[in-house]
């Protein structure tokens, strides 16, 4: 008997059909990127442990997801990241694991996690320049380590590597032609992403970037290809292999209608839209003894509660819920 052919597909208050959940492993990160988390946010303890992670998993995977995203907080700090990963990757049902990290211990973890079973990592850099990086990201950030970081993962065979930079005014616009060269020089796609209201920084609209990165020498042209997330992406002229680079415009092109994912923040809260405010708390639930029926219950409700679409655009500078690390970008 096919335990995964019997489910109705989990769907939205839109009828959307949600197959891909994103998973903040830590609201930790030894970045303190203004943007994302505030100065004065605090980490949170009572993180879902790994046992608990592979319950969650089984029972989504069940219910119609095909692919899960470790995400923080940095979810490299997790000690059991490997290990978590390993279950997600065996859970009957997913088809594909993947991860989103500042980079940072990626020489050291990228083998691991492609032989767990990741197919597609997600490197966060917003800079080619050390000092710009530590003003970027607070703390801690060493821009040699997220540098080799990228290059292990290069070589480690991932399906698919992705370089993400949030773009933002005054601070990295000079520099979105080398980052693009940057990630295609190791076979990666870069990223370029519109900054959202969870922090401070000033947002660039996708048309600006692509105009920045024609001015940076960057000939792009329209390409058809779509991946798993919001992101649309163009072809660098004349390149072949095809050289992708993608948009992600969360503020300026709405894709809400195309949402596909549902988030579990790194307090066990199941976040229906990033930028919604209904929180229900599976760990408590999963703690409390429930069975599975109990918690796909929360999990109906939840995605039966969620708007037709965000309203970030409304939220002035800061963002009400928990700040971006807490949830998981
Ligand atoms: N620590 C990991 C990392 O650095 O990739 C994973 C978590 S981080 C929240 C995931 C992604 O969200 C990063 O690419 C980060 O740049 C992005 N992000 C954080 N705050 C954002 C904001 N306000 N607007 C747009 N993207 C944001």
């Amino acid at each position: 008997m096919d335990v995964l052919a019997e489910q109705p597909p989990l769907v939205d208050s839109q009828g959307r059909i949600i197959a891909y959940l994103r998973l903040s492993l830590t609201d930790r990160c030894n970045f303190r990127c203004d943007y994302c988390s505030p100065a004065d946010y605090e980490d949170g303890g009572g993180l879902l442990t790994r046992a608990e992670i592979a319950r969650l998993a089984a029972l989504f995977a069940r219910l119609g997801v095909r692919r899960v995203r470790l995400t923080g907080g940095e979810p490299t700090l997790r000690k059991d990241v490997v290990g978590i990963a390993a279950d997600l990757a065996t859970t009957p049902g997913i088809e594909e694991v993947a991860i989103t990290t500042n980079g940072h211990r990626l020489a050291e973890l990228a083998r691991p996690l492609r032989e767990a079973g990741v197919r597609d990592v997600n490197v966060s850099l917003d800079t080619l320049d050390p000092d710009r990086l530590h003003r970027i990201s607070g703390r801690g950030a060493f821009l040699e380590d997220v540098l080799a970081g990228l290059d292990v993962a290069a070589s480690a065979g991932f399906a698919h590597l992705k370089v993400n930079t949030v773009v933002m005014g005054g601070m990295n616009e000079d520099e979105l032609g080398a980052l693009a060269r940057h990630a295609w020089d190791r076979g990666a796609s870069p990223r370029f992403i519109e900054l959202m209201p969870f922090g401070n920084g000033v947002p660039v609209p996708t048309s600006r970037v692509k105009q920045l990165l024609r001015e940076q020498g960057i000939r792009l042209v329209p390409d058809d290809k779509r991946g798993w997330g919001p992101a649309h992406y163009m072809r660098e002229a004349g390149s072949e292999p095809p050289r992708y680079a993608g948009f992600i415009g969360a503020m300026t092109e709405n894709f809400c209608d195309r949402c596909n994912r549902a988030r579990i923040a790194a307090d066990g809260g199941f976040q229906a839209c990033l930028g919604g405010d209904s929180r229900h708390n599976l760990r408590d639930l999963v703690r409390a003894g429930a069975n599975d029926e109990a918690l796909e219950a929360m999990v109906r409700e939840a995605l039966h509660l969620k708007g037709p679409r965000h309203h970030m655009e409304d939220a002035g500078s800061r963002l009400v819920l928990l700040p971006m690390m807490g949830i998981g970008g």
